[in-house]
């Protein structure tokens, strides 16, 4: 398998893409992205997979084209967000599965926004999934495999050390400005947003938005059926995963 990878990344590489930032060693192999340094020691290339996991990697499974898919997904999604003023990793498609982006110190915090109960919120606070919730939620879950993202608040994060309170009130701020600005973008492509997950790093002293943006890290619904158009469709065995993938696909890049 990695050695496809491998080859499957030499032949997409484009001489352009490869001219600037040479291909380096293996950095990190996560369970959907590999990432590569480059001769560039700023920046990075992600190498996005079909591979799929849920439920802490005790699922597992393929979900053909999806590395495709979500790279193109999340570029554009990152363009956006860097047009509206948010900083983040992008730096531009290598290839339809590969992304430069800026090398960032990971804040091992992942950062929940909800709007809708579904999924966790839902089973925890006992809400019929789809209940709208009066204010929107911003929860924070200890990157680490090992504990199985444990959730986590602001003083658990003081008490370990994880960041700082000027980082923490930065990565609030930043995932609601990306919450709101995100329900614009889907508002008119018919995709409801009900709830995602954001990872930031640090780069040079400043905070930056990494990581992706997709149907594996966000809940979409079609506003006009509710019809689940992400990962759950994978997690709860729903069928068409693929054409799910592909329709957010299509309204992302769907002019309006
Ligand atoms: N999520 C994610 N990675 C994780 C856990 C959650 O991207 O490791 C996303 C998930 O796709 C959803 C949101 O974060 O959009 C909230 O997930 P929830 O806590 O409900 O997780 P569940 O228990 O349903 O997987």
């Amino acid at each position: 398998m990695a050695d496809m990878v491998r080859t499957t990344k030499k032949t997409d590489m484009t001489a352009e893409a490869t001219k600037g930032e040479k291909e380096g060693e293996k950095l990190y192999e996560g369970k959907a992205k590999i990432v590569y340094t480059t001769s560039d020691p700023d920046l990075l290339v992600v190498y996005y997979k079909d591979d799929a996991t849920a439920f802490n990697g005790r699922k597992k499974g393929t979900i053909q084209e999806k590395g495709v898919r979500n790279a193109s997904i999340s570029a554009a999604f990152f363009e956006f967000l860097a047009g509206r003023g948010v900083e983040t990793h992008f730096v531009k498609l290598l290839s339809e599965r590969e992304m430069l982006v800026k090398r960032l110190e990971i804040i091992p915090i992942e950062v929940v926004v909800r709007n809708i109960a579904a999924g966790s919120l839902a089973r925890r606070l006992g809400l019929p999934e789809g209940t709208r919730l009066a204010h929107t939620v911003v929860e924070f879950y200890y990157k680490s495999d090992e504990l199985g993202d444990p959730l986590i608040n602001n003083y658990h994060i003081k008490a370990v050390g994880l960041a700082s309170e000027e980082e923490v009130a930065s990565l609030e701020v930043m995932a609601l400005s990306v919450n709101d600005l995100l329900r614009e973008f889907l508002a008119p492509r018919k995709l409801e947003l009900v709830d995602f997950k954001l990872e930031f790093g640090r780069h040079h002293g400043r905070i930056l938005l990494g990581d992706e943006i997709s149907p594996d890290t966000c809940r979409f619904w079609d506003a006009a059926t509710g019809e689940k158009l992400d990962k759950d469709r994978f997690r709860r065995d729903l069928g068409g995963v693929e054409e799910a993938y592909h329709e957010v696909l299509r309204r992302v890049l769907q002019k309006v």
